[in-house]
């Protein structure tokens, strides 16, 4: 698909996925105007010294005023204050998306602002880092990974061709899934192992000092890769948890139960199971290496 060409471009939350969305427009000249809008002062100028944007505002209306494509790339708690300043001034024919983890919250907290004339389509690049803010960002973070838009019924087609030749420049291969079923299976990819991390290092923080000193000398043994994902933006996860309510809680019931189902088979030296679910889990592993989405 070709690369489309906006106008101008505002992308409001210029943080990890923001900035390295700047970086692609700016990289591929997909944007006239790049405006980065942000909430803080000091994170703007962070933005401004590295150069992500050709203007830079703390007022999400002045951002979105005249924009033919506005991204909203700020966390979930956000997006109805986002959405009520810049409800008002969208232009019609503009394009309005966002890259919220959670689609069904995207959809309840901006369809209502939105005006006549102006296409939002909902969209979560499946790619990122534990790390937050504009200097965190870079252009190659979304090479080889899943972009999911979660157009409503009867989006128009020609933004949504637009939309989706953005993030292939990007580097992603886009799918279209709804809503719901965007939120269900992330709750099980990406949010309940997030909810596992922050579980299992905030049970090692709690064992007295003696024990986490030895936890950070042997970290190596497995519990180093969890701390990575537990080191992940703190808000950001709030939210997503918040948000997300429903569909983690289900997937947690089920978890919950496989966990006890362990505990039993652990207790009562049934081997053949734990061998059973470990030979399946493996092979998991090398279908996620051949998909090149290791
Ligand atoms: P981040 O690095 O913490 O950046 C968030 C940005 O949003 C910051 O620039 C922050 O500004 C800004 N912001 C917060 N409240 C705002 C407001 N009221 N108005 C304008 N800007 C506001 O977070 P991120 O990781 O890029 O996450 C952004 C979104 O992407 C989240 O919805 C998240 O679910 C989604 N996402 C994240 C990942 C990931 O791996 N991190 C992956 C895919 C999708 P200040 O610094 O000025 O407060």
């Amino acid at each position: 698909m070709t690369a489309p060409r906006f106008e101008r471009a505002a992308i409001i939350g210029i943080g990890l996925i923001g900035s390295s969305l700047a970086r692609v427009l700016r990289r591929d000249d997909l944007a006239g105007t790049i405006v980065a809008c942000t909430r803080r002062a000091e994170t703007l100028e962070t933005a401004r010294g590295l150069r992500i944007a050709d203007a830079y505002t703390l007022d999400p209306a002045e951002a979105a005023r005249g924009a033919d494509l506005v991204v909203v790339a700020a966390p979930h708690s956000a997006y109805a204050e986002i959405g009520a300043r810049i409800g008002p001034v969208l232009a019609p024919g503009a394009i309005l998306t966002d890259v919220g983890s959670v689609k069904g919250a995207a959809l309840r907290d901006l369809q209502p602002i939105v005006p006549p004339g102006v296409h939002f389509i909902p969209g979560h690049p499946v790619a990122g880092t534990e790390h937050s803010g504009p200097a965190a960002g870079f252009a190659e973070m979304f090479d080889g990974r899943w972009c999911i838009l979660t157009p409503p019924a009867g989006s128009d087609a020609v933004a949504l061709q637009r939309l989706t030749g953005m993030w292939e420049s990007a580097g992603m291969k886009v799918v279209i899934m709804d809503a719901a079923h965007h939120d269900l299976v992330l709750a099980i990819t990406s949010h309940l192992p997030h909810l596992i991390a922050y579980t299992i290092v905030g049970t090692a923080i709690d064992l007295e000092d003696t024990l986490k000193s030895e936890v950070i000398k042997f970290s190596a043994g497995g519990f180093r890769d969890f701390t990575r994902i537990a080191a992940s933006d703190p808000v950001m996860w709030r939210d997503v948890f918040l948000s997300n309510r429903e569909a983690v809680l289900a997937m947690l019931q089920r978890f919950t139960e496989d966990l006890t189902a362990l505990q039993r088979a652990i207790r009562w030296g049934e081997g053949d199971k734990l061998e059973e679910l470990f030979t399946r889990t493996r092979a998991i592993r090398r279908s996620i290496i051949e998909a090149n989405q290791a």
